[in-house]
């Protein structure tokens, strides 16, 4: 069968793309320190496929001065080839994200030119793999400008912007940029950090995991494995463990059933994704208290794979109270009596809370989150929801108290933060194409307001004639259309 081939694709795309290109100026004025040090527009942290789709999106608002940044290597970037230990992803295959709505950016047609529309009608989901590799090409092709190994460490206010510090983690070094905006765009977890319940400090670590870590699966073959928790990754790694001849691996889940409802697919419609942060704080309440209380199921695909092996038993309804270590075997306590293991994995999660979080902790003081902005009596004052960072319209930080730190309005946050207020969005690809134009539209909004007088000075001093009188034709260029053009254009 005869295939399109990924060049014929990239031909299509920039066809595609100078279609839609218009305009092409760029607008944002250069802007500089006191010292004169170049200030970029947008520092995008992460370049994950949240990330990437940022810069993209800017840059087809000719907001070209964006620089992305993300720690780990390049083509190693967020879970998939790291610690999403499963073949296929969770979304269906129609899901298009990155895309933003080009139908010859998306990961379908990445596909099918090299694959076949046959092929891409016959696959069930889209393999972890191969959307990695869709997400380097995406990169790749659309040139964004992403510098790897290199972490944000801070940042501050500094004069009227940010100074941002980095560490470059090949050569050591650290290096301080200057940012008018940040956009954090740090992956799931990264407005708290991975969650194992404190029973797990009661045993030494290497009898446990977090299911996020790196684990080396072949040290648990003919061992017996104990898993906590029943969402997705939880099942995942069970699955990689029996996978790696665990002799048996035992999923243990607190409810009395499994959670076999998907309600981030009953949400998956425009109105929702597009306008829930719209609503008011007692129905985004109301909203997220349930979905989140629900936990995400796993799907029909990992539910088979882990019923292929003899080895797998499920166990719910009963919780983990106690852990200790008697001759060398792991003692589990349940209300439903002991159990013993060789190994845990704890499929549990991560927790919400920016001020564990490395380059968050410094203003987390300053920041409001949900606790401080909503008050209903009848909701509980303990639930960790509360912990939510409370987000302005463009994804913005909002100041605890407002007047102390309104530079805040320049840190934008694409993680799973964003959920309360805005429902899936950040860390999420059904939203993308909904989120990241609005998180983008904010952007571009906060850099022409900020510089108004210079664009009212600009178009005092544009004097471009259209035409020239009979007299004039020998000083305007004969012959050439007058195009102002201030800026490269990455597409055409
Ligand atoms: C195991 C797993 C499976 C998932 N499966 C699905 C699925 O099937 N369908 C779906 O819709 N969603 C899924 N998700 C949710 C979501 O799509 C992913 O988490 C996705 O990776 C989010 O993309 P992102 O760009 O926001 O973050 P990431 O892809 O995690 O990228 C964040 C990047 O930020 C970098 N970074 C973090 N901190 C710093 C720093 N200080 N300095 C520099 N760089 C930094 C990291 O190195 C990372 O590369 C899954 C999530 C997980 C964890």
């Amino acid at each position: 069968m005869k295939v399109l081939g990924l060049g014929a694709l990239e031909q299509r795309l920039k066809h595609d793309l100078s279609i839609i290109g218009y305009p092409l100026n760029e607008w944002v004025p250069e802007k500089f320190t006191k010292e004169g040090e170049r200030v970029l527009d947008v520092l995008i942290v992460g370049a994950g496929q949240g990330g990437l789709a940022i810069a993209f999106q800017l840059m087809r608002e000719r907001v070209n001065n964006v620089l992305v940044i993300d720690k780990a290597e390049a083509g190693t970037e967020g879970p998939w080839v790291n610690y999403a230990r499963m073949p296929i992803l969770r979304s269906p295959k129609e899901v298009n994200g990155p895309d933003l709505n080009i139908p010859s950016l998306s990961f379908q047609a990445w596909y099918e030119a090299q694959f076949g529309t046959s092929s891409w009608a016959s696959m069930g989901k889209i393999s972890t793999k191969m959307w990695m590799d869709y997400l380097v090409w995406y990169r790749s092709i659309l040139q964004l400008p992403v510098e790897n190994r290199i972490r944000l460490d801070a940042f501050e206010p500094y004069e009227d912007v940010l100074k941002v510090t980095l560490s470059c983690l090949r050569t050591n070094r650290i290096k301080t940029v200057f940012t008018r905006k940040i956009v954090l765009a740090t992956g799931i977890e990264s407005s708290g950090e991975w969650w194992s319940p404190s029973i797990a400090y009661n045993i030494p670590k290497q009898y446990w995991s977090h299911a996020s870590e790196n684990i080396d699966f072949s040290r648990l073959a003919g061992k017996r494995v104990a898993v906590l928790g029943a969402g997705a990754s939880a099942m995942d790694n069970a699955v990689a463990a029996l996978a790696a001849d665990a002799q048996e691996v035992t999923v243990f889940c607190r409810r009395p059933e499994l959670q076999r409802i998907q309600p981030f697919k009953w949400l998956s419609f425009p109105g929702f994704l597009r306008h829930f942060s719209e609503l008011n704080d007692d129905w985004r309440w109301k909203f997220m208290s349930y979905l989140l209380g629900l936990r995400e199921a796993f799907p029909r695909e990992t539910w088979e794979r882990a019923n292929q092996f003899d080895g797998f038993q499920l166990e719910t309804g009963v919780p983990w109270k106690d852990l200790s270590i008697r001759d060398k075997q792991i003692l589990i306590e349940t209300p439903k009596g002991q159990y013993t293991s060789d190994f845990l994995i704890f499929g549990t999660g991560f927790i919400i809370d920016i001020s564990r979080r490395a380059e968050l902790r410094q203003h987390a003081d300053l920041i409001a989150l949900w606790k401080d902005r909503y008050h209903n009596p009848s909701e509980d004052k303990d639930s960790l929801l509360l912990n939510y960072p409370y987000l302005g319209h463009g994804f913005e930080f909002l100041e605890k108290k407002p007047g102390t730190a309104c530079w805040l309005k320049n840190i934008h946050l694409f993680t799973f933060g964003t959920t309360m207020s805005f429902g899936p969005s950040g860390s999420s690809i059904n939203a993308m194409k909904f989120a990241v134009p609005r998180l983008v539209n904010s952007i571009t909004k906060d850099l022409f307001f900020e510089d108004i007088d210079a664009h009212y000075r600009s178009l005092k001093a544009y004097n471009l004639p259209e035409f020239a009188m009979v007299d004039e034709d020998a000083e305007i260029a004969p012959n050439k259309p007058q195009i102002r053009r201030i800026g490269g254009n990455n597409f055409s």
